[in-house]
């Protein structure tokens, strides 16, 4: 695998097919393309996942709430991408039980959830990761001990998935590679170049850490910019309108043992009735999410203190032996759903392609530019085919097809760590496996650690360790992750700044008690003994994560709020 260096110097000047954008979208874009035989680039401006794609609920789910609205052929395709991710990535996608509470003043009642549940497996064609049973009062102090018991009349608890969000973007991303697409991060398309008949043919593209320019030509171009896709269209020629309303959604992480679920909880919030989860992540537990207005700066996200009142006030509702104070939050994240907005439509001088579902829209622009916009984390794959059909197409049309194009694939093949992965999903022999080929130089909570993060590519990452023993030593004290990780990440992972590393190649920052900020220095002395930086250099990047942190802790300066933050 080349390092991110080496794909901005080697990035060919022409390409089949164009993605600007590495969050979910484009890195599965970009992995179907390369699959096909198509010359693919994919151009990210910072990191991999660093929009949305890292800051979502984490779940692989059928989309319930969609029962209600009788989206049927909505769940239908939602809880099929479950099934097909649970295949390609069982390392990173994980069965997760949910409980329903319902309560004698809940507005929904248990006999019309549990039809609901019915019809949720029965989408699925009884093949959820495990059938749902119902949970009585008399069940409920053993099953989930710190829910709220007045009023509980019973839960249905059915299961959908978990992930880890970046690393799912960074496995489709590194699959693409493999399969001989360019995968060029901290590089920003800022224009683009447009032909006589007025079709975008060449991208401007700015490398974010030295300013260098190069121009790419390309047959297709693709915006998989997530929230940054209206910024991506003033720079077209073809669309004047607004494509997207995004709103924002905050999170925030506390310690297991504050808010000790076993299953995600489904939660009503008690001012406005959204629905929000409290959900289980190892030793801690994250809540959200909330649902803003948002039109201010894309890269600018963070949760206000209004954010984390709606929250915690949610959380005090149904855990009332549990209550949370801003003192027990480690961490928050704050992303953008690029929804659609209702008045969009297809614009004479553009081709609405999107028929399949209304989460997405496929818009192909009348100077070429093909934009996807919308969706969910679950349904990628999906939408990344399609995108790649409307590409294939267009390139017929205009009789730049490459001769014949392969099978993709992406359904059956599996993501790089799953490739060797146990059939039973064992993810403990693995484990074993992994502190086997270490040596055993490092602890079971790091093995376990490893296997949960890069599958089978853990091996990769032990056997670091046995070459260079110091390796093993842990990045925090009271975290698993050790030091072959910032080798790995640098040399197989594409990651080349610290932010990188500890916020989407690990999850230290959301998860360590002073959100790394303690191994911030070492952690730079690593990366600048391994690419070359210089001391200027190693101090900005210090600088620039000490930034983001205090960035996601503006909202202690106004706490306590006057009033908490409203659903949207
Ligand atoms: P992004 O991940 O934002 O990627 C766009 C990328 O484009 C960014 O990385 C950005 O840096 C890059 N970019 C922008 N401009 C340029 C440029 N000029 N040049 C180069 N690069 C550029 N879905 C689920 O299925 N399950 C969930 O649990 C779930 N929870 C969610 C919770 C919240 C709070 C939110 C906000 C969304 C959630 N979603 C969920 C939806 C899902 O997360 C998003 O649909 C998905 O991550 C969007 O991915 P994307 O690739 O389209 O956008």
């Amino acid at each position: 695998m080349p390092t991110r260096d080496e794909m901005w110097t080697t990035m060919g000047e022409d390409v089949d097919v164009l993605v600007i954008g590495g969050g979910i979208t484009g890195a599965g874009i970009a992995r179907d393309a390369a699959r096909r035989g198509l010359k693919t680039l994919l151009v990210e401006m910072r990191d991999l996942a660093f929009g949305t794609s890292s800051r979502s609920s984490k779940l692989v789910h059928g989309g319930l709430r969609y029962l209600e609205q009788f989206e049927f052929s909505l769940v239908f395709e939602a809880v099929s991408e479950r099934r097909i991710l649970l295949d390609i990535a069982p390392h990173l996608v994980n069965p997760l039980g949910f409980v329903f509470p319902v309560y004698t003043k809940s507005r929904t009642s248990l006999l019309k959830i549990n039809a609901g549940m019915w019809l949720y497996d029965g989408l699925s064609l009884f093949r959820s990761p495990k059938r749902w049973r119902q949970l009585r009062p008399k069940d409920i102090a053993t099953e989930e001990p710190a829910l709220n018991r007045e009023g509980f009349k019973g839960a249905p608890l059915y299961y959908d998935c978990s992930t880890d969000d970046a690393r799912l973007t960074l496995e489709n991303a590194l699959d693409a590679a493999e399969a001989g697409a360019t995968i060029a991060t901290w590089a920003k398309v800022v224009g683009f170049e447009h032909d006589d008949a007025g079709r975008a043919v060449a991208a401007h593209i700015e490398c974010a850490l030295t300013g260098e320019r190069k121009t790419i030509r390309a047959a297709s171009i693709v915006n998989a910019t997530g929230p940054w896709t209206d910024e991506t269209l003033s720079m077209s020629r073809a669309t004047k309108r607004e494509m997207l309303r995004p709103t924002k959604g905050t999170h925030i992480v506390v310690d297991h043992e504050k808010l000790p679920v076993n299953h995600a909880v489904v939660c009503f919030h008690p001012d406005d009735g959204r629905v929000l989860f409290a959900i289980p992540w190892g030793p801690q537990t994250y809540l959200g999410t909330t649902d803003t207005d948002y039109d201010g700066d894309p890269a600018d996200v963070y949760a206000s203190a209004e954010d984390v009142k709606y929250i915690i006030d949610a959380a005090a509702e149904y855990f009332p032996d549990h209550p949370l104070c801003a003192d027990d939050v480690l961490s928050t994240w704050s992303g953008l759903r690029p929804l659609i907005s209702p008045s969009t439509g297809g614009d004479d001088d553009e081709i609405d392609e999107s028929s399949v579902s209304r989460e997405h829209q496929i818009i192909v622009g009348s100077d070429g530019l093909v934009t996807i916009a919308g969706g969910k984390l679950t349904t990628y794959r999906l939408m990344a085919k399609q995108v790649v059909d409307t590409v294939a197409r267009l390139l017929r049309l205009s009789g730049q097809l490459p001769e014949s194009l392969e099978r993709a694939a992406t359904s059956r093949s599996p993501l790089p760590g799953a490739v060797g992965w146990p059939e039973d999903d064992d993810h403990r022999a693995v484990a074993n496996a992994i502190l086997a080929a270490g040596d055993a130089l490092f602890d079971t909570d790091t093995a376990e650690l490893l296997a949960n993060t890069y599958g089978m590519k853990g091996i990769e990452v032990a056997k670091r360790v046995v070459d260079e023993p110091a390796l093993a030593a842990r990045i925090c004290p009271t975290r698993p992750e050790i030091l072959a990780q910032i080798d790995y990440a640098i040399d197989a992972e594409l990651c080349c700044t610290v932010s990188d590393l500890l916020k989407q190649r690990t999850q230290l920052y959301y998860r360590e008690p002073d959100q790394a900020l303690g191994a911030v220095e070492a952690v730079a002395d690593r990366m600048a003994a391994r690419l070359g930086w210089s001391d200027e250099r190693r101090s900005a990047e210090i600088a620039a994560y000490r930034d983001e942190v205090e960035a996601s802790r503006r909202w202690r300066a106004s706490w306590p709020p006057a009033e908490a933050s409203s659903g949207a």
